[in-house]
């Protein structure tokens, strides 16, 4: 699939395709974010980018800055999900017709059909319907880390990035997942390996520790007029305690928003994270983000974006990582936003 197919998610994409030219890529990485927001299909989109052959660059200004060119032989058996060098790894569960100890293995044909009927977009439940096995919890074998480490370590078919996609890797069994961590440790040449995960609170914190995070922010559920224009106001009067650092309207505003809920808290902080982003292409490289940079205050407005610069974007980015985590895992709110606060504060003031 190009990244032109997948809907929404410009920023994150032109992102991804600048981190692929400049050659930083990492080789084991985690998408995250519910299948239905395209994180499988942004996956496979990247590793097809990785590989393709004439990479298509539309320029600074352009919504989607660059893509695979959807022709060369890469890119051809990317899009029939057919190259060799490309395999899926995802959780299976005995059938009438596989028994015994199952694994992605005995499914390579019915995952592809499914990935191609459904445009990489269905979920768990969708693709246990179509093994029928409803009442069983799929999962990620032992068989299924021999098979990776056994991939990972052979010759790529054509000479670029070998690619394992595991789908829904917060399915891994403990095994399965210690399994890994050698391989996640001491990579070969040329290989990548993209775990595609709904739930990081699922996966074990070994495995997080080693893979580059990718956050994929959940477009199905497309903030309402009314909500943008609340977090818009938060993060405005956020932004300009920040400034001042006054403890006591500060203390206010963390009170305030840590009364929200954690739902609303952690969509606010994806906002936040792509209205940084936003900024900083806007003051880096002069791209103006249709509809995403106006926080309904022309001063802020105006003066904002500039705060955001190479130095202190990839540690916010981080830090907002690390806050969304914290709220998913139940952290205190009122702790882990004053404490974002202070760092916050420290990036903006260090541009
Ligand atoms: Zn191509």
């Amino acid at each position: 699939m190009r990244f032109k197919d997948i809907e929404g998610q410009r920023v994150l994409i032109n992102r991804l395709t600048e981190i692929i030219d400049t050659g930083r890529v990492s080789h084991a990485q985690m998408f995250l974010g519910p299948t239905s927001s395209g994180s499988l299909a942004l996956a496979i989109a990247y590793a097809q980018y990785l590989n393709c052959e004439h990479r298509v660059h539309y320029g600074e200004g352009a919504e989607l800055r660059a893509d695979s060119c959807g022709e060369c032989p890469n890119c051809r058996k990317y899009e029939e999900l057919e190259h060799a060098d490309l395999h899926f790894v995802f959780p299976s569960a005995t059938t009438s017709v596989v028994t015994g100890k199952p694994c992605s293995e005995d499914f390579q044909e019915e995952f592809r059909d499914f990935l191609i009927e459904k445009h990489q977009l269905g979920t768990e439940d969708e693709w246990y319907a179509r093994l029928g096995i409803e009442n069983k919890q799929g999962l990620i074998r032992e068989r299924d880390a021999d098979n990776i480490v056994k991939t990972l370590a052979l010759k790529s078919y054509e000479g670029g990035y070998k690619v394992v996609v595991m789908w829904m890797a917060e399915r891994m069994n403990l095994t399965t997942a210690n399994k890994l961590l050698k391989t996640l440790e001491e990579p070969t040449e040329k290989t990548l390996l993209l775990l595609v995960t709904e739930s990081k609170d699922r996966m074990l914190q070994t495995i997080i520790s080693r893979v580059q995070q990718v956050v994929v922010p959940d477009m199905n559920r497309e903030l309402s007029e009314e909500r943008r224009g609340m977090f818009a106001g938060m993060f405005v009067a956020w932004m300009r305690l920040l400034f001042k650092l006054d403890m006591k309207t500060l203390s206010a505003w963390v009170d305030k928003t840590a009364g929200i809920g954690r739902e609303p808290q952690k969509c606010f902080l994806q906002y936040v994270q792509e209205s940084l982003r936003a900024c900083y292409l806007k003051t880096a490289a002069n791209i103006e983000l249709p509809g995403e940079l106006s926080f309904g205050d022309e001063k802020f407005d105006t003066f904002f974006p500039g705060m955001v610069t190479a130095r202190n974007i990839e540690q916010m980015n981080q830090a907002m990582t690390d806050a969304i985590y914290a709220i998913e895992r139940n952290a205190n709110a009122k702790i882990t936003f004053m404490q974002l606060s202070f760092t916050m504060s420290k990036l903006i003031k260090n541009r």
